[in-house]
């Protein structure tokens, strides 16, 4: 590298980053804002928002302020920063007394590049006047969708940032976030005042995600194979309905092995914030969860999430599982899908204490993640069609691209439960319509009479689960609704009528188990050490699992989260390569000059030892 290269952006990202090379429209971003262009840059998680306000704040003159809704993922960020180099801090609410005053004292003597600032503190009387005093390169306003009460997380505290733009003009502002619809996007730029502002789209994809939904028999002993076989060590999330279940399925993972913590609102914050902290600082932790927790978690190797009931809708489904995967390795999107699943997803878009519009918005969210779940073709292909990308081509990275979905003919089938149901007078749930429909004569099935109506018995072609997948799916294609009140009782749609007819033919998904042939159907053996190595030789295994511990070590000794000191994926390629020198160890992703100082030397010593 020749001086020269320094003061360039990829000079920059390779000597302090240890990147080689720019992802998709960083280096256009970076190069507008070098040059005082404003911004609103919409990327996937994961995509690489970070390096576009970094690079821009390293390279002009002046301190970066950005802008970050959580302390937490602000001190993340920071802390990363400063193992690469960076002269980095943060403002906020959390900070030691006194510290904040030798901050703003750093930030004024030019002795900081970035600023992380929480917006309550950039709200506060004389913190504008603070950073009048000081040179300024850029703002950055990470997750800027929280400024729009369209967006899915809207935060008070984010309006006051509209002021930003008139009080500096001259300073360039950026807007970033993951998740912003058209409504949303037009609403961060008017409040920010970015009229004028570039917008770079890179659009919803998470190419390393693979989406897998299962069908629902035993929702936690699914769950537990599929650990077992792709994720054993592996640190991940699994997302529950309700607190009880979140409750007992940490315990039930725990008795077999897993290191499991439950998060939901009814715990104590104390307890909540000792389960997220070892989430983020232990290695193959399991956080077993309601949707009350995520936000803002920005530990880069969770890989996998895992859902034990449908989530509410595409949005929150996205946002949940896009948590996996951010460091890009490959990461597990895994859902378990059921009857039950179904009803309570057709009777949320019934809740009556809505209006008409309202309803009518909640009823086509509902059916296109009901429309997700039971899908044939590409799972990555309704995900995006949903966010408006309707252009991909099928991924080759599902459940349903990996092995194609057989389906059958099921008019006939759909006749007979649909004729139980109206038999039986349009009240009794989904079991005891199986009943009805394989003859099994129970005590309430007699009590009824039903044992002796013209339906009894006359589907044995298929068995019980068969028969809860056909009514099911009855449900999802709107043949059949759920009684309102939520008792569980099942009565005809209008186009029930048509089916009974005969009228239209009716095709069913195929439902025999298929996990395990998904994804490692090759007959290899599940890693021992989770996904993100399983590419590995034996040899590298083992190198990797030793890199794992001395990053482990290393990361408790300076209290940090061991993804800070280095990315899996920096550690899988030393593991990989093998460096022998400090040259070829520079080569490697993610290793810039500074962690090349500090580590270098451990990392050399770890690779020539090992076996
Ligand atoms: P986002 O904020 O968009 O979710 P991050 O900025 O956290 O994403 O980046 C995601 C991951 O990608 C990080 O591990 C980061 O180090 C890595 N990354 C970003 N840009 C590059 C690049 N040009 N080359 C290699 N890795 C990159
Ligand atoms: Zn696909």
């Amino acid at each position: 590298m020749t001086d020269d290269d320094q003061h360039t952006p990829l000079g920059v990202l390779r000597r302090v980053f240890g990147y080689g090379s720019f992802r998709g429209q960083q280096q256009e971003i970076v190069d507008h804002v070098i040059a005082g262009g404003d911004a609103i840059v919409l990327m996937p998680t994961g995509g690489g928002k970070s390096l576009c306000y970094q690079l821009p704040a390293l390279l002009r003159p002046g301190l970066g302020i950005v802008v970050s809704p959580l302390i937490a993922l602000m001190k993340d960020q920071v802390d990363a920063l400063r193992q690469a180099g960076v002269r980095a801090a943060a403002l906020n609410s959390g900070l030691p007394a006194g510290e904040a005053g030798r901050v703003e004292r750093a930030a004024r003597d030019g002795a900081l590049d970035l600023l992380y600032v929480s917006p309550e503190r950039l709200a506060m009387p004389g913190c504008l006047d603070m950073l009048r005093r000081c040179r300024l390169a850029l703002f950055a306003i990470d997750e800027a969708h929280c400024i729009s009460q369209w967006g899915h997380d809207f935060r008070r505290d984010y309006q006051a940032l509209g002021i930003l733009k008139e009080s500096f003009p001259e300073t360039p502002l950026m807007a970033l976030t993951a998740t912003a619809d058209g409504p949303t996007r037009r609403d961060i730029a008017e409040q920010l005042h970015l009229g004028a502002a570039r917008v770079f789209a890179a659009g919803y994809d998470r190419p390393n995600l693979f989406y897998r939904v299962v069908p629902k028999r035993n929702a936690k002993d699914d769950l537990l194979r599929f650990l077992d076989a792709e994720h054993a060590g592996d640190s991940g999330i699994v997302y529950c309905l309700t607190r009880r279940s979140v409750e007992d399925t940490a315990v039930w993972l725990g008795q077999r092995g897993r290191e499991a913590l439950p998060y939901h609102a009814g715990l104590p914050a104390e307890t909540r914030a000792r389960h997220q902290d070892r989430f983020l600082r232990e290695e193959g932790i399991i956080i077993v969860a309601t949707v009350a927790f995520g936000m803002g978690i920005d530990k880069s190797n969770v890989r996998f999430v895992a859902h034990l009931d449908a989530p509410k809708n595409l949005e929150a489904y996205y946002q949940e599982t896009g948590r996996a995967g951010r460091d890009g390795l490959p990461a597990d999107a895994w859902m378990s899908y059921g009857l039950a699943d179904v009803m309570s997803l057709l009777r949320l878009m019934e809740a009556s204490d809505i209006d008409q519009r309202q309803r009518r918005i909640e009823r086509q969210k509902a059916e296109a993640l009901i429309g997700f779940c039971e899908t044939v073709s590409c799972r990555r292909q309704a995900l995006l069609g949903y966010f408006g990308e309707r252009e991909h081509p099928p991924c080759g990275n599902c459940d349903n691209c990996r092995e194609p979905v057989a389906s059958w003919e099921g008019t006939i089938a759909a006749q007979k439960a649909l004729s139980a149901v109206y038999r039986t007078g349009q009240r009794f749930g989904a079991h005891h319509l199986v009943d009805v429909l394989v003859g099994n004569a129970t005590e309430r099935i007699r009590r009824f009479g039903h044992d002796r109506i013209k339906t009894f018995g006359v589907g044995a072609e298929l068995d019980a689960s068969g028969w809860l997948s056909v009514i099911r799916q009855l449900l999802a294609q709107g043949h059949l609704l759920p009684d309102p009140e939520g008792h569980g009782g099942l009565a005809l749609a209008p186009s029930a009528a048509e089916v009974l007819r005969g009228a239209v033919e009716l095709r069913f998904r195929s439902e025999a188990p298929r996990e395990r042939k998904s994804r490692k159907s090759d007959g290899t053996k599940g890693p021992a050490s989770g996904a993100a190595g399983a590419t590995l030789d034996p040899v590298a295994q083992t190198l990797w699992e030793a890199l794992r511990a001395w990053r482990l070590d290393e990361a408790r000794r300076q209290e940090l989260p061991p993804y800070v000191i280095f990315h899996d994926s920096t550690l899988i390629e030393v593991a990989r390569r093998r460096p022998a020198s400090v040259e070829a160890l520079a080569d490697i992703p993610g290793i810039g000059r500074s962690k090349l100082d500090r580590y270098g030397m451990a990392l050399l010593a770890i690779a020539a030892s090992e076996t």
